[in-house]
């Protein structure tokens, strides 16, 4: 590292932050020693972010911080763990104590939001790229797995989505819109909801979910390949907020709801027999999510509107 070594680096900007449940030896050593709660399972993601291609490299570095945390979180909320710890590689092409100090302070407002600390990491030169490691702790009985869907099961999802597709538009600027409009695609990408409580009690009827980060097609369709079971949407009832009715045509809404990805909601399945309970739970923990469809026998995910199938014009994001 150029401008500030890199001991002091770590030191600075990622030490001396709380330790979270669990961290009997954090940054400093060779390794972290922690522990998981008795009974829980260990549950680990890890995502790499790389800049100019995941996110503008010129972007606000403390929003960049945000968003890696809060979708890296969103593997854990989707699996419904507890998330407990993080470990960051960061490779930056400089020491840019600016840079560097918005973006712990990004990290650390999420990592205080979700309760997780920084546990360990690794430091590097080189053009800039994030990865982060999240772990938090599940019950066996309690964690959402794709492979658990079942013929009949109801399919939901939270919140709205196409969001994040609009988003990236309104960031490229693709599209223009009015000065709040902005300020809400901007929060739907830099700082997503991410429904670690609720996903929680989700998991007391719900055995099967995933987030939607590639697309609600695509991703549902990942559900539909580990279980074994086909999938039929209904466009009319995929749940589209007011911002994006009023920001685009209807079909390219309904592309950005199937196919646009970056939404970071909740795809979950439910069995009939806990649809009375489920409703509770919505009503507890204030949980907006819609039914859009249900689970068949077969290997197809599709889309119906007015009984014809959608054929979206991009499913998903692919990475090669
Ligand atoms: P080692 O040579 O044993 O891999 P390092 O010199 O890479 O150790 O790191 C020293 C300590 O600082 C370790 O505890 C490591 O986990 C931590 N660390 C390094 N970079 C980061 C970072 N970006 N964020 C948090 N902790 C870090
Ligand atoms: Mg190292």
């Amino acid at each position: 590292m150029t401008t500030i070594g890199e001991f002091e680096l770590i030191e600075q900007f990622f030490g001396g932050q709380f330790a979270s449940y669990g961290v009997n030896l954090g940054i400093g050593d060779d390794c972290a020693l922690l522990t998981v709660p008795p009974e829980k399972q260990l549950a680990v993601s890890i995502d790499t972010l790389i800049g100019g291609s995941h996110f503008p490299r010129n972007a606000d570095p403390e929003l960049i911080a945000e968003r890696a945390l809060r979708v890296s979180i969103s593997d854990l909320a989707a699996m419904g763990a507890d998330p407990m710890w993080i470990t960051l590689a960061l490779t930056i092409p400089s020491a840019e104590s600016s840079w560097l100090s918005g973006f712990s302070r990004g990290l650390f407002r999420a990592a205080e939001e979700f309760n997780v600390s920084l546990v360990g990491g690794d430091t590097t030169r080189g053009p800039l790229a994030i990865t982060l490691q999240v772990h938090g702790s599940v019950s066996p009985d309690k964690s959402m797995l794709r492979s658990n869907a079942r013929v009949g099961d109801l399919v939901f999802v939270t919140g709205t989505v196409g969001d994040g597709a609009a988003a990236l538009a309104v960031i490229k600027k693709e599209l223009e819109v009015g000065k709040s409009a902005f300020s809400y695609f901007m929060g739907r990408y830099y700082t997503p909801k991410i429904l670690v409580r609720q996903a929680q009690a989700l998991a007391t009827v719900s055995r099967c979910a995933i987030d939607v980060s590639d697309g609600l097609l695509a991703d549902l369709g990942h559900i539909c390949k580990a279980s074994g079971v086909g999938a039929v949407i209904e466009a009319e009832r995929l749940p589209l907020s007011d911002p994006l009715r009023k920001l685009c045509d209807p079909d390219t809404a309904l592309n950005w709801a199937l196919a646009g990805g970056d939404d970071y909601q909740l795809c979950f399945t439910v069995p009939p027999a806990k649809i009375a309970r489920l409703e509770e739970i919505q009503e507890q923990h204030q949980i907006e999510f819609t039914a859009i469809g249900e689970i068949v026998r077969g290997d197809e995910c599709v889309c119906l509107s007015g009984g014809r199938v959608v054929v979206p014009e991009k499913t998903g994001y692919k990475h090669f």
